[in-house]
């Protein structure tokens, strides 16, 4: 049976061998969080564009402005002024921050490290040259690549976009990764269960972590236990990037999810992985589809997703898989869980100063989605190590949507 790690590589890998050329979309910067940029953005001038003052205050000449000097003020610039006359000598000129620093001056003083008495200003202390200024291009030359194909667009990337003046970047189309849901006892969320019916919230969490992921859902709702409604719906699922199914992937009698991509024509990288939860976890490929087949108990869907789906729908997307989001932390309370399998444990990190400590939460096994509604963080318990101290370095995997 594969480690997660080895599991994890194995999606990767024939993620990456199937790299081909990706459909690409304009989109305007306040729809593209999320999505994956598909060109190069370059700067259309120097960053920034002028010598920038960092502070309220005067531009002087440094050697002008020692301590204790006197310098009359010849006016002033506000931030978006237009500067083109030069510091006359033995002047200042009180200035903004976000104004152009005019030629001649290389230093501001700060407003509160000086006095006014009419036109003349006092200096407390020695000015410094370069001092609260940022020099013209020293963020950027003009023409320099800023952005670069693969980049995921986060607040930071788009901001930097919009400064530049690319009100619109070309993206990857996002995949699309259908959901079908599977259980004879599986009902539709708006539906009211029976007495052993269960209303089908896998779909709901499988479709935020796919928007989470940058993935676009395609929701194709649930399918009975019985061969041909599975035949049909994934049949339907294998015309998208990718598929996603939850339940029918274990032993039981009825869980028929494997068979029925078999006689599709799947072929199966792996139908198993040493975790747990989320042991018979799937993952194969069917014509150009690529197929996970996640176990039903809601966390065990959950955590195989972020294991094995989220660095697929990076490739789809045409970016670096991106690393698991696992740091080291404190463990408050002792545990002991069976070796053999790496257990993902729903916990709750604090940060005590510079210190995480994380404590796993009570809890009844992967269907207990409840206790992962209350945890920032899966407590990561290593295979080869049941019973973990008090006090002891462990792993944790964040929960990045609520961290
Ligand atoms: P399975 O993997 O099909 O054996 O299902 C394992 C457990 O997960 C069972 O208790 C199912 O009732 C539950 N389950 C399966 N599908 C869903 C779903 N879509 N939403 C919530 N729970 C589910
Ligand atoms: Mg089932």
């Amino acid at each position: 049976m594969l480690t997660y790690q080895q599991a994890r590589r194995t999606v990767i890998e024939q993620l990456e061998k199937a790299k081909g050329p990706r459909a690409t979309a304009n989109i305007s910067i306040w729809d593209a969080l999320g999505f994956v940029l598909a060109e190069e953005v370059k700067t259309d001038r120097d960053y920034p564009p002028f010598h920038r003052s960092t502070r309220d205050g005067y531009a002087v000449r440094a050697t002008e402005a020692s301590a204790g000097a006197t310098l009359r003020c010849v006016g002033e610039i506000k931030a978006g002024d237009t500067v083109a006359q030069p510091l006359a000598p033995r002047a200042c000129v009180q200035i903004m921050t976000g104004a152009a620093v005019p030629d001649g001056a290389d230093a501001v003083v700060m407003i509160e490290h000086t006095s006014r008495d009419g036109d003349s200003v006092r200096f407390e202390r020695a000015a410094q040259p370069g001092q609260n200024i940022v020099p013209r291009g020293s963020e950027a030359q003009r023409g320099k690549t800023m952005l670069s194909p693969g980049m995921r667009l986060g607040y930071a990337e788009l901001s930097l976009a919009a400064q530049v003046g690319r009100p619109q970047l070309r993206c990857a189309n996002k995949p699309r990764v259908a959901l079908l849901s599977t259980g004879d006892e599986v009902v539709s969320v708006d539906q009211q269960p029976g007495a052993f019916q269960i209303r089908n919230s896998n779909s709901v969490s499988l479709a935020a972590q796919v928007r989470l992921a940058g993935g676009e859902p395609v929701l194709l709702g649930n399918a009975a236990d019985r061969v041909e409604d599975l035949h049909a719906k994934i049949e339907r699922g294998l015309k998208e990037h990718a598929l996603v199914l939850s339940g029918g992937v274990s032993m039981g009698k009825y869980d028929l999810v494997e068979t029925v991509l078999k006689d599709l024509g799947a072929q199966f990288h792996f139908d198993a992985v040493a975790i747990r939860p989320g042991k018979p976890a799937v993952f194969g490929k069917c014509g150009d589809t690529f197929v996970f087949g996640l176990p039903g108990n809601p966390v065990s869907t959950m955590v195989t997703f972020e294991l094995f789906v989220v660095p697929a729908i990076d490739l789809l997307n045409g970016a670096p898989a991106r690393d698991l989001p696992l740091v080291e932390a404190r463990l408050g309370a002792a545990l002991n869980e069976k070796p053999g399998l790496t257990h993902f444990l729903p916990a709750r990190v604090e940060w005590r100063g510079a210190t995480a400590e994380v404590k796993a939460l009570p809890w009844q096994g992967s269907g207990d989605v409840a206790a992962l509604a209350h945890a920032n963080c899966f407590l990561v318990v290593p295979s080869d190590r049941g019973q973990v101290n008090a006090g002891d370095s462990v792993q944790i995997l964040l929960r990045k949507d609520v961290i």
